[in-house]
């Protein structure tokens, strides 16, 4: 339960990050946070929110009382703006493109996801956002050293660099259906079907 995720809010209530029930808790303790009501919007305090958090939350036992689990907290003075840039990493490309192959469409286990490069690196296609995607092996065999209208392939997607907040992975949207208010438009991405692009 404590390595469950809360949402953190700005002070203007734009998502930042999440963080662990744990971290969170913490930073409600020390009036650094309050804790929102996820159906009032409510801010509470650590002692507004024992009394009168949500009834029907998951809650925190073994310290002496019930501590209702936060799913959002809401930082009383940073008005800091969420960190967009996300690091380029293997599985932040999986994310970017929901785990699904670029070519077939299909959702193998992450084991049987590979990094495709666009253009193929050994044509001086570079490693980067742009270039890079989620492939199954089947599809990344099948490509070999070959654009993807040489191999008769096609993306579903132009790959761009992702914006997301930094520390949200983008598929707790379907995971946490509570956080979906607090998610603005910053995790639309236009999709773009792209006909000859390599
Ligand atoms: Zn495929």
């Amino acid at each position: 339960m404590l390595d469950q995720r809360t949402l953190v809010l700005n002070r203007s209530w734009l998502p930042l990050t999440t963080t662990s029930v744990r971290r969170a808790i913490g930073l409600i303790a020390r009036g650094v946070a309050g804790a929102v009501h996820p159906s009032t919007f409510e801010v509470a305090d650590w002692r507004a929110w024992v009394e009168r958090g949500p009834a029907d939350a998951e809650t925190l036992r073994g310290i002496g009382f019930l501590f209702p689990i936060p799913d959002v907290i809401v930082l009383r003075s940073y008005g800091g703006l969420p960190e967009l840039r996300v690091a380029f990493s293997r599985r932040n490309v999986y994310r970017r493109d929901g785990f699904q192959c670029q070519y077939c469409g299909s959702r193998p286990a992450v084991s049987r996801l590979t990094i495709d490069h666009v253009v193929p690196r050994s044509r001086g296609g570079p490693t980067s956002w742009e270039n890079c995607v989620a492939a199954c092996i089947e599809c990344n065999a099948g490509k070999a050293d070959r654009t993807p209208p040489e191999a008769g392939l096609q993306l579903r997607r132009l790959p761009r660099v992702p914006r997301w907040p930094g520390g949200l992975d983008p598929r707790a949207l379907t995971e946490r259906p509570v956080w979906h208010r607090f998610l603005p438009r910053l995790l639309d991405e236009p999709v773009v079907h792209t006909g000859t692009d390599g």
